[in-house]
């Protein structure tokens, strides 16, 4: 009886007991100038952290797992981790990728666990910036879009991005409007090349079997096609408001690269040959 009765106990504490905060927001530190984040890949949901009312809830399914041999593909290259910082926490309580009130939307739990997530991010670029003077931030996520194409965010508009190359390069108000302002600055190629050129990720990565959207084939979203250029994540802790840390949403469709391990693992390779490429072509150094 007694046993039973301590059973019992046992299992209705560890029950309630909500995961330490160190759980639910990983932070892992790194060495390389890439810091990755993955707001959507989380699924605990514990007992008594309150479900949010509004906003989308839903996660980005096998985001965490795709990160996980990214950074793997990306210490076999070039020697050393990204830093990353993984939410644990289903979206269904956190969504680290909005401002405070809608991400956390009032819960103590949650709120202190999207401080965890920024201040994470924040450190990640300081020491990156410290160490390598500058340096790429890539928020990781999942779409369900018809057009399963990766589409990379900048902060720049599927509309904008109807604009001619000659448009693009001379509007130097978007430019500073978007996450890879500073990168602008570093990269010889022009802005239109940066975002949708052979050499911008989009083309690197399509050159590698991942079709992407901006690209040199797919310049814009199509009619009602749907096209995520990015929200919080990339907005706070890219170049746009300053620093040398740029940032790109990385969207990824279900498809051929979020479904089988085998193709996470296909995208994550391609992802990492393609970055020692983009730091050259781009920021003008080795990636190491
Ligand atoms: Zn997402």
């Amino acid at each position: 009886m007694r046993t039973l009765f301590f059973h019992l106990f046992l299992a209705t504490t560890l029950h309630a007991q909500t995961p330490a905060l160190e759980q639910l927001i990983e932070v892992r530190p790194g060495t390389l100038p890439i810091i990755l984040t993955v707001p959507h890949g989380g699924t605990l949901k514990p007992d008594n952290v309150l479900a949010r009312r509004y906003g989308v809830t839903g996660m980005d399914a096998n985001t965490a797992p795709l990160s996980e041999m990214i950074i793997e593909e990306l210490e076999s290259r070039y020697g050393g981790k990204p830093h990353a910082i993984f939410a644990r926490l289903h979206r269904s309580m956190l969504d680290p990728n909005r401002e405070l009130k809608e991400a956390a939307q009032g819960e103590p739990t949650a709120e202190a666990a999207w401080h965890r997530f920024h201040d994470g991010a924040k450190k990640a670029c300081e020491t990156v910036m410290k160490k390598h003077g500058m340096g790429l931030l890539l928020d990781i996520h999942g779409h369900r879009h018809i057009d399963q194409r990766v589409e990379l965010g900048y902060l720049i508009k599927g509309e904008q991005l109807k604009a001619s190359d000659t448009e693009l390069n001379a509007n130097a108000a978007l430019i500073a409007s978007t996450s890879i302002r500073d990168l602008d600055k570093r990269s010889p190629q022009s802005f239109a090349e940066l975002v949708r050129g052979p050499q911008s990720l989009g083309g690197l990565l399509e050159s590698r079997g991942f079709r992407c959207l901006p690209s040199p084939t797919k310049s814009y979203p199509g009619v009602l096609a749907g096209y995520f250029s990015g929200v919080y994540d990339i907005a706070a802790h890219g170049s746009r408001d300053g620093g040398t840390v740029s940032a790109i949403q990385v969207e990824c469709p279900w498809n051929n690269v979020r479904d089988r391990p085998e193709n996470q693992r296909r995208f994550a390779q391609a992802l990492a040959d393609s970055l020692g490429v983009y730091f050259e072509a781009h920021f003008g150094r080795k990636l190491r």
